[in-house]
């Protein structure tokens, strides 16, 4: 299947999780094989080679960084909600468009001047991949890029992340 057929894929579903927001759903895209192995590997191809080490947030961004990290032979650091990390290396609290959130880092997983590259399923406000950003300076990791399926191009994501190097396979 090619990348564009894959992407396609990609579901919209108006009005979740709250009236006036369209959900693009990637669950049908997960679901099939072949789409799957083209986005992993289009997405594996936008990793730097001199990365080291991947790091994602939970859950749809485990997911794609595990197949990437399998792809391309690197680990992933899996970025948490709190509660559920043994160790903890760092915490960080952010705003979301309603309330906070917060994310922990798991310790003795990175390493001070560590290329990472953050992957994850859909770059929106930007808030949670830059929080996971955040979490690995704090630890001194160099995160050299982040890597998305789709980008909202309407939530400017990329104004969050500033100068910060973003690859989507779409955007819309
Ligand atoms: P952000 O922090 O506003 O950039 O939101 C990004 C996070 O929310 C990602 O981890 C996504 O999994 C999730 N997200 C936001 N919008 C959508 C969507 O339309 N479909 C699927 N996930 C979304």
């Amino acid at each position: 299947m090619n990348l564009e057929a894959a992407l396609g894929l990609i579901g919209e579903v108006p009005d979740f999780p709250e009236p006036g927001v369209l959900f693009r759903d990637l669950s049908p895209l997960f679901a099939d094989g072949d789409g799957f192995a083209t986005v992993v590997n289009a997405l594996a191809e936008t990793v730097d080679p001199d990365v080291e080490l991947l790091a994602a947030v939970e859950a749809r961004g485990f997911m794609l960084a595990a197949a990437v990290g399998y792809a391309r032979g690197l680990g992933v650091v899996l970025v948490r909600k709190p509660g559920k990390l043994p160790a903890v290396a760092g915490r960080i609290d952010y705003a979301l468009e309603y309330g906070t959130a917060a994310l922990e880092l798991p310790s003795g997983v990175t390493h001070p001047g560590a290329r990472v590259a953050v992957v994850d399923d859909v770059l929106a406000t930007g808030g949670t991949v830059a929080a996971a950003c955040s979490l690995l300076d704090q630890a001194g990791a160099v995160v050299t890029g982040i890597s998305v399926v789709l980008e909202l191009a309407a939530l400017d994501g990329r104004a969050t992340l500033r100068d910060r190097k973003v690859h989507s396979l779409l955007t819309s």
